[in-house]
């Protein structure tokens, strides 16, 4: 099974991704943990990004693709994978397609989660004070949001035209949202 989780910046899909990863038993990889977590670690790449995220930009595509390919080659994700913010930009799009297509593979579905942007800011905000992420003050949540829907709407229509698209509403208790996900998921794939 290979599945995307999308929508806007706070609107929980690292969250639902953990567990539909779990439920389907699937490696779900995050961008934006692999970029905070080289962050953390002080590594050549954690070095290059970090002022990109603190500012709310884009790592560029080239880094980006370099980083989800070699992970998409574990062994782990040999079997299926959900993956969590990425693509973001058309460019990625393009670039999953080919590494799809030179192996023979689809994507079953694209979750797009959606939310209240007021709410989802208000909601980042807390995150800020709890887990201390670097990108979860104001100004920078407001730049998230623009380069969101700037760069990553028109992929919604994008997989929307090839009939992979399921939008869930993702407002609600943490529960609420994975049963109506997990529920879409079935109807949609048959298990
Ligand atoms: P959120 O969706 O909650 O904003 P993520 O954890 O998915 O957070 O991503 C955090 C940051 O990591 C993004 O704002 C961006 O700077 C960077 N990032 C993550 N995934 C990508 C990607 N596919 N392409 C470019 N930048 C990315």
């Amino acid at each position: 099974m290979r599945l995307l989780i999308m929508g806007p910046p706070g609107a929980g899909k690292g969250t639902q991704a953990a567990i539909i990863g779990e439920h389907y038993n699937i490696p779900a990889i995050s961008t934006g943990n692999i970029f905070r977590l080289a962050i953390t670690n002080r590594t050549p790449l954690g070095e290059r990004i970090k002022r990109i995220i603190s500012e709310g930009g884009y790592v560029p595509d080239r880094l980006t693709l370099q980083i989800v390919i070699q992970r998409l080659e574990e062994e782990d994700a040999k079997g299926g994978w959900l993956l969590d913010g990425f693509p973001r930009t058309v460019g990625q799009v393009k670039a999953l397609d080919k590494e799809l297509e030179a192996h023979g593979f689809h994507l079953d579905a694209v979750i797009s989660l959606t939310a209240d942007e007021e709410a989802i800011i208000q909601r980042m905000l807390k995150r800020a004070e709890i887990e201390g992420r670097p990108d979860d003050n104001e100004e920078t949540i407001r730049n998230r949001m623009e380069v969101y829907h700037d760069q990553t709407d028109p992929l919604l229509e994008v997989y929307g035209e090839r009939g992979l698209l399921i939008e869930v509403d993702g407002m609600g208790t943490v529960e609420e949202v994975s049963a109506r996900v997990l529920a879409a998921l079935s109807e949609r794939l048959g298990h």
